[in-house]
């Protein structure tokens, strides 16, 4: 459905898409992971028409974007990282507005009625742009890249800038338009292509790095598991203790608190679980431990454990 074939592209002497080649089938969700900077936007733009490459290609179901732009941007809806909103008109303005400008042919009415439907747009259709929040913002911004019916469609950072429970709301639409559309989600948060994409392409510094099935992600960050562990005795000596069980890749002193307690940081080798160790060690030594909380795998502890 997509198809990427040494994708480059220099801003002036600046490389910022290095040589990256990959294929998206029909009915993937695939995730674009990677740092700010890392080439992401300037990747999506030019798999979408929005820029042009310095070299390389991308095949749109087989269709050159840059031969045949025109029919290639037909099957694609693009959220781009910041969205192309008139903020003097409300969402359903907005909506048939794009509907003229894509000459969509679909029933105009039920068409959009439909979109506004999916979006949770109902209650906001009549209101302003610029009065709505950013949830509904982003919301009306996908709702514009779903006119017209495309098969694939492509999100940049869509929740950037958005409060938890938006995010939580983002990633359930888009999660629900994965069952029925192609999806590239690029972000730079792991948890949010874990939370919906099947497969994860990552890139640094312009090159591609990796290209695996989500399930391999989690199980390497799994296997570096890590979490905080909030403990009541004298610092130095539970962090003595801490750094000599066996199975403690590293451990960090985070922060004391009033109550004699003190937080800590403990990134467990691989194949190592300290929990359940720590809680009956920690028990005998009389070291009562009162909070424990695993800590998600970063984008940063990935890259680690794939270059070891
Ligand atoms: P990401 O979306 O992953 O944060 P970008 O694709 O926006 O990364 O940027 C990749 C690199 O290209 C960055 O180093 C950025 O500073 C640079 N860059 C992006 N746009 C331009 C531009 N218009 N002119 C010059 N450099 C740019
Ligand atoms: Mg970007």
């Amino acid at each position: 459905m997509i198809n990427v074939e040494h994708l480059t592209k220099y801003y002036g002497q600046k490389l910022a898409v290095d040589d990256i080649s990959f294929t998206v089938t029909k009915g993937e969700v695939v995730g674009f992971l990677g740092p700010n900077g890392a080439g992401k936007s300037t990747t999506m733009n030019m798999i979408t028409g929005c820029l042009s490459s310095t070299s390389g290609q991308c095949k749109i179901d087989g269709i050159d974007i840059i031969e045949n732009p025109n029919e290639a941007k037909k099957l694609i809806g693009f959220l781009p990282e910041q969205p192309p909103l008139y903020y003097d008109m409300n969402p359903r303005e907005y909506l048939n507005f794009i509907y003229d400008l894509k000459k969509c042919t679909l029933n105009r009415r039920e068409h959009i009625n439909e979109i506004i439907d999916v979006m949770g747009l109902g209650e906001m259709q009549h209101r302003l742009i610029s009065q709505l929040s950013k949830g509904y913002k982003q919301r009306v911004g996908i709702a514009g890249a779903l006119v017209s019916n495309p098969p694939i469609m492509i999100f940049d950072e869509p929740t950037i800038g958005l409060d938890p429970r938006q995010i939580i709301e983002i990633r359930d639409l888009i999660r629900t338009l994965g069952a029925d559309h192609t999806i590239i989600l690029s972000t730079h948060i792991l948890p949010e292509v874990q939370a919906v994409c099947g497969r994860i392409l990552i890139i640094d510094r312009g090159k591609l790095i990796a290209d695996q099935k989500t399930d391999e992600i989690n199980s390497l960050a799994e296997d570096n598991r890590k979490f905080t562990v909030r403990i009541v005795g004298s610092k130095n000596e539970v962090l003595n203790f801490l750094r000599k069980t066996e199975g403690a890749a590293k451990v960090d002193f985070m922060s004391s608190g009033k109550d004699g307690s003190s937080l800590y940081m403990i990134q467990c080798k691989k194949g190592y679980d300290l929990r359940k160790t720590l809680f009956y060690a920690l028990a005998e030594k009389r070291w009562p431990i009162i909070e424990m909380q695993n800590v998600g795998a970063s984008l940063e502890d990935i890259f680690i454990a794939m270059t070891r």
